[in-house]
């Protein structure tokens, strides 16, 4: 027993620094709630660590209580945004500036729990490269939100070979090979759970239940929830192309069926008499499906159209204590 455990902590890379990569958006009140609960955590590890706050365009002092926070602690590293450039973004850039041997991204809003922490940690010593967290239940979800994020994990399931946790939150644990590879991937329109589904690496689930909210509200709008949402199926998904094609399809056999009848019956009877309902709701289907089927196209375009801009992810306006801003 003893030497094969004293040969495993002698093959295990040295630990230098653990990072904690926090996107947050107009979240004043929590930022020194969730220090003081990170620290808690973070000072009874046997490792340094740092805390990497990414301020997405804040206009409620946000960035200037970092600042403050920074006075007082030299391991808080911040980057703040030109404007708001959304939750994925920051995600993106907090990877970006993190120099830990692995980064634990977690919303700045209370609900990932502090203490899961060193579970994540261990799970990650134990030789997983990515450990996500389950969202189990969630204190304070709306029946909406709860209903939209199934139905969207069932769809994401259904139509996308790339495995997405279901109910996954940005709440996990990356390597440092992992974070490495993830930068390489340079998309625009960025599903941080997909891409990491897409990577691989040898990854493991930990359950948590997600806390209330401390303060504030949802920074999440609807309109920020359906684009994520169409971000991830159709940047790891082309099923509503087929879904249009094979609709195309079986429209066009059912035309062609009706349009030998409509032969049939004008040479060979006398029931020719204008259908004025047939043609309405025929007329009224294929324009329907059309216009679906160019909304998909368009959907699709618009995103080759991002990506053809190459314009960066964000915009930085300053930032603490990082060595490398680009
Ligand atoms: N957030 C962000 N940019 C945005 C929206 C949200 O950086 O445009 C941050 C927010 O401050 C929080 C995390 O992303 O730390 C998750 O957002 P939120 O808690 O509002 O989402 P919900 O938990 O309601 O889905
Ligand atoms: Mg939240």
């Amino acid at each position: 027993m003893t030497p094969v455990s004293k040969k495993k902590s002698s093959t295990q890379k040295k630990v230098q620094v653990i990072s904690i990569a926090i996107p947050v958006y107009n979240e004043v009140e929590n930022i020194p709630l969730l220090y003081d609960r990170l620290k808690l955590v973070l000072e009874k590890l046997p490792f340094a660590f740092e805390i990497v706050f990414v301020d997405d365009g804040s206009d409620d002092g946000t960035y200037a209580v970092i600042q403050k926070l920074r006075e007082q602690d030299r391991r808080i590293k911040a980057i703040s945004f030109s404007r708001n450039f959304g939750h994925q973004a920051a995600l993106t850039a907090g990877l970006q500036y993190a120099t830990g041997d692995a980064v634990i991204t977690m919303d700045g809003d209370l609900q990932h729990p502090p203490s899961l922490i060193p579970t994540l940690i261990e799970k990650w010593q134990e030789g997983n490269q990515v450990v996500f967290t389950v969202r189990e239940s969630t204190a304070d979800e709306s029946f909406f939100k709860k209903l939209t994020s199934r139905l969207f994990y069932r769809i994401m399931a259904a139509s996308s070979k790339t495995p997405v946790q279901p109910f996954g939150a940005d709440f996990r644990l990356l390597d440092r090979k992992v974070v490495a590879s993830l930068k390489t991937l340079e998309e625009h329109d960025r599903f941080l759970r997909g891409l990491i589904g897409w990577l691989g690496f040898t990854a493991i689930g930990v359950p948590y239940t997600a806390d209330a909210r401390a303060a504030g509200t949802s920074k999440y709008s609807t309109r920020k929830m359906i684009k994520f949402a169409l971000d991830g199926i159709l940047s790891f998904s082309a099923t509503p192309l087929h879904l249009v094609t094979f609709l195309g399809l079986f429209v066009s056999v059912l035309s062609f069926a009706y349009g030998a009848y409509s032969l049939y019956a004008f040479f060979f009877t006398d029931r020719t008499i204008p259908g004025w309902t047939s043609l309405l709701v025929t007329v009224l289907f294929l324009g329907g499906v059309q216009l679906i089927s160019i909304g998909f196209l368009g959907e699709y375009l618009l995103r080759v159209y991002n990506e053809t801009k190459r314009r960066p992810l964000y915009i930085i306006k300053d930032s603490l204590n990082i060595d490398t801003p680009r």
